[in-house]
């Protein structure tokens, strides 16, 4: 019987499937428990990755990235095993030490997900009951329990980990500080509760060892637009080198995913740290990506709307590179946040440069032109409930919404989510009991364009067998004629319910 391996990086089962293909699809994990039995929801829209004697043959970036650094540092294959939650049991054995549970929303506190918990109250939301039921499991091994990935902050606090089972916290970037911190765990010497990670320099970013979901990958770090409330925007930027970019898609493309997806805040500013965007920089890694033998099509994760503007001759010329010659469109994801300029130039004054903020309504309306023309589907997002949000900007919000009607996008407004006090606390954040008529009507436009949206591109994700189509099918329908019925009531400006008392599920109960 093999040694079982000392360090198990893990991540909950929302955050351990390939949701059908989809990337959209994912955002489903956001959902409460409640609206569609357990069971379907996971056979329909998440169900597990392919694993392979206990080990996950995909994973999230994070995870493979944290893999791969520990293989740099000293550590084995045998030692270091990505697993799903379904092969923990088997995997711990006496010789496992750590047990590292990575994340995005661990609590199920960020957006969306506290927007559709609040919405919607039929109950805690999937991402936050699959990491509490992992957490509480792992906590009961006799193993140290580390958790970390974009989520861990909401962690960071000893009463909350007493209350886990969790041992140490790691927040921020783990290239230098995670080898560091697992060593001295081993060596049993004392290591602080929370543990924060620095930024790490590019030639320290290791090459991913195994595949990634969606075939997911980094190509920089950070920003550099300097958006108020945003988490990359207060990372530096970094870019990492076109070769380094070409192993990690090789490594994906041999697990058989021939669509990658390129990860950056702004795909078309890859290679520089300034506005204006290098052309022949995007240029040269698109070609080169799209040249190796495989590559069907090349996604985005995100790009920023000033920058398509701005540069329309190279969004024309990435999308000629990325589309491969097959019909299929590009993926990406995108910030509108306002139809306020004022709201902009308070908390996104960046955002729109080279341009000044009052032109924001038009760069939206036009940059969303220039994707859908050169064969893009955005899923934007839109803030709400800003500090000092007026009914005035919600209403240039409405008026923006109006334009883009028919754009072939996808529009989900989020409740701003304050990082301020804790994580256990509603009272900074945007909630459903503090909307204006103005906010319910701009949620019921969006979703009404949204349903519109969706039954076009959910076509696209009917896959497996024929058992498995017919439930996506049906989970499908179930949800967008729900969808359709909300977004009337919204419309009119109207809660769909009585919001006045707060949802219980808003906040984790521990
Ligand atoms: S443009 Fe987007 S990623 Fe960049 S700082 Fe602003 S919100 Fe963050």
């Amino acid at each position: 019987m093999p040694a079982a391996p000392t360090i198990i990086l893990t991540a909950d089962e929302t955050m351990m499937s390939k949701y059908r293909g989809g990337m959209f699809i994912g955002f489903t994990t956001c959902m409460p428990q409640g609206i569609l039995p357990d069971w379907l929801y996971f056979r329909a829209f998440a169900p597990p990755v392919p694993r392979r004697n206990g080990r996950a043959v995909l994973a999230d970036c994070g995870l493979r990235i944290i893999e791969a650094i520990l293989l740099e540092n000293g550590f084995s294959e045998e030692e270091v095993a990505v697993v799903h939650p379904k092969d923990l049991d088997r995997m711990i054995g006496e010789e496992t030490k750590i047990v590292a549970i990575g994340g995005h929303d661990h609590l199920g506190i960020n957006p969306p997900t506290s927007e559709f918990v609040d919405l919607v109250r039929t109950g805690p939301p999937y991402n936050r009951v699959k990491f509490l039921e992992l957490v509480r499991r792992v906590s009961r091994k006799n193993v140290k329990v580390v958790v970390g990935g974009k989520g861990a902050w909401q962690l960071a606090d000893p009463k909350v980990m007493d209350k886990l089972g969790i041992d140490h916290v790691h927040v921020g970037e783990g290239e230098i500080s995670v080898p560091r911190m697992f060593k001295a765990i081993l060596r049993g010497e004392e290591v602080p509760r929370v543990v924060r990670g620095e930024d790490t320099p590019v030639d320290k970013i290791p090459n991913i060892r195994g595949a990634v979901i969606h075939g997911l990958v980094e190509i920089s770090r950070g920003c550099g637009r300097g958006c108020k409330f945003c988490t990359p925007g207060m990372q530096k930027l970094r870019h990492k080198p076109v070769d380094h970019i070409l192993k990690d898609v090789q490594v994906n493309l041999q697990a058989g995913d021939h669509r990658p997806i390129l990860h950056a805040e702004d795909v078309l500013r890859y290679g520089t740290t300034k506005i204006e965007p290098r052309e022949e920089k995007v240029v040269e890694l698109f070609e080169k990506v799209a040249a190796l033998e495989g590559v069907k099509k090349i996604d985005t994760s995100h790009v920023a709307l000033a920058t398509v503007y701005h540069n329309p001759d190279l969004v024309r010329k990435v999308s000629e590179i990325a589309v491969c010659n097959s019909k299929e469109k590009i993926g990406t994801q995108t910030g509108i946040e306002t139809g306020s300029p004022e709201l902009l130039e308070k908390y996104m004054y960046g955002k729109a440069l080279p341009s000044p903020p009052e032109k924001w309504p038009e760069i939206v309306e036009q940059s969303l032109g220039i994707l859908e023309d050169n064969n893009w589907v955005p899923a934007c997002t839109l803030m709400v409930g800003l500090p000092g949000e007026t009914r005035e900007d919600v209403l240039k919000t409405l008026e923006l919404m109006d334009k883009l009607r028919d754009s072939f996008s996808l529009i989900v407004p989020l409740f701003f989510v304050s990082m301020a006090g804790s994580a256990l606390s509603k009272e900074n954040s945007f909630t459903a009991d503090k909307m204006l008529p103005e906010h319910w009507e701009l949620l019921g436009v969006c979703l009404e364009h949204d349903v519109k949206i969706a039954h076009k591109l959910s076509r696209g994700y009917e896959k497996g067998s024929i058992l498995e189509r017919f439930l996506f099918r049906l989970a499908v329908r179930y949800l967008l004629k729900s969808a359709e019925k909300y977004a009337k009531i919204l419309k009119r400006g109207e809660p769909p319910r009585d919001y006045s008392e707060t949802w219980r599920y808003l906040t984790p109960e521990l």
